[in-house]
Formats: C-alpha cells, structure tokens, sequence
C-alpha cells in the first residue's frame, strides 16, 4: 500500500510487533507497560491502547495520542502514563521510538539500590555511563511535568530505571528502543544471577564495556536482533 495511510499502518504494525516481542521477552506485566513511535506529521505519538496486554496487541488497538492526552486517530482507552512518551519525544528529537514496562528483574535490582554492572554482554550496551534513576515519584507518570521530569533523568541516556515501578529505554527507531528494554532486562536477571551465587562477583570495567559495545552491538547486530525476535513470536 502506498499514499498517506502507508506510514500511519507501518507504525500502528511496529507498535503491536514491538507489544509482542516485549511480552516474549517477559515485559508482560498484565495490563500494563507500553511503548511507541514518532508520529510523522509530528501530531504525538502511536502507542498501544490501554486494556490490552502486550501480548495482545494488534495494529488496530494502537492509536495516536498527542501531547495532551487527547486520542486523534483510532480508538479504545488511553493509558494514563502517554506523558512518558511524549515529554521524551518532545526532549530528545534524536528519539523515534520509546518502551516503558515493568520487567521483573529490572524492578528488583534497581529497587535494591544496586547500579547496574555488566557481568555479561547485555549491561555493556549501556554502562558507562551508569543507568540513570528517577526516584521523585514511584508513583504513575500522569502529568506533563511528572513526564519532563522523567525525561531530565533520562538526559542523553538509553534508558532510565523508574525505581519501584519499571524502565524507560529510547532509541532512534522503536525497533532499537525495543530492543534495548530486552537487553536490560536480561543484564538485570544476569546481574541478580551473580549477586545470588554469591563468590566474588567480578565485572568489565569502562574501557572494556565500551569495547564491548563497538563489538557487540553495531546497529547492524541490532536490527538483526529485532529480526531475530519478530522471527520468534508466535504466529
Ligand atoms: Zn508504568
């Protein structure tokens, strides 16, 4: 299909694909946890209408929500945290796609107070610098200031721990903001992995994480992860 709609259906697939690939990669929280894409015309942005899991997300439950909460294409209800996506959108212009879930492993470690370290490969897509925290509310981001103020932690970073409530990862597609919510949270449950077996746990230090990072994670190796995991959801 091409003219107008084109875009607008590419994006509403998008969202539901990067919906299914979170919840196979054990985002799903119930109800909860979204993510979205840049609207084109810069109206806002298209996220996932709230009363679904992510697992069920189709192209249809994704609607356009702008700035204000208003919903100005598609239908169902909204999920009363949009200002995450769109204060971040309107903070980072270099962002076109951002994830906010509450993934288990991800919740407990940051609820610990333990900064994120890169025992493995994962945490070296983004440590240095350290994971950004917010903690002036665990609370619901439902406000324009309250989603500002989550995007000031963010700075320039790739993704932010919201404590005692889940993440936020951007990216410059949502494909890479998508995959960047699965790499975190698998640091995290690797990282409580080498906390629980006790020992001496060791980890990379700056020079060789970002080594690491050039190595690993080129944005070839990223969109082939993306394609490995829409390749993975069930039919
Ligand atoms: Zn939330």
């Amino acid at each position: 299909m091409t003219g107008p709609g084109a875009g607008q259906d590419a994006d509403r697939e998008l969202v539901a694909a990067s919906s299914r690939v979170l919840a196979g990669a054990g985002h799903a929280d119930l109800i909860w946890g979204h993510s979205s894409v840049r609207d084109r015309e810069g109206r806002g942005v298209w996220m996932k209408s709230a009363e679904w899991g992510l697992e069920e997300v189709t192209p249809d439950r994704v609607h356009l929500v702008d700035p204000d909460g208003r919903v100005l294409v598609g239908d169902g209800a909204r999920h009363s945290e949009y200002p995450i996506h769109t204060e971040i959108m309107a903070a980072r212009p270099d962002v076109g796609g951002v994830v906010h879930t509450h993934p288990a492993h991800a919740v407990a470690l940051a609820a610990a107070g333990q900064p994120l370290r890169p025992v493995s490969h994962a945490a070296n897509y983004f440590v240095p610098p350290e994971v950004p925290r917010f903690t002036d509310t665990a609370d619901l981001v439902l406000t324009r200031p309250l989603g500002r103020a989550v995007a000031t932690t963010l700075r320039n970073a790739r993704a932010v721990f919201l404590v005692n409530h889940g993440i936020v990862t951007v990216g410059e597609t949502l494909r890479e903001a998508t995959v960047a919510a699965v790499l975190l949270e698998r640091a995290c449950q690797q990282q409580l992995l080498t906390a629980s077996a006790g020992g001496w746990p060791r980890w990379s230090g700056p020079e060789e994480s970002l080594a690491k990072r050039e190595h690993i994670y080129g944005e070839r190796a990223i969109r082939a992860v993306w394609d490995h995991l829409v390749r993975k959801l069930p039919a």
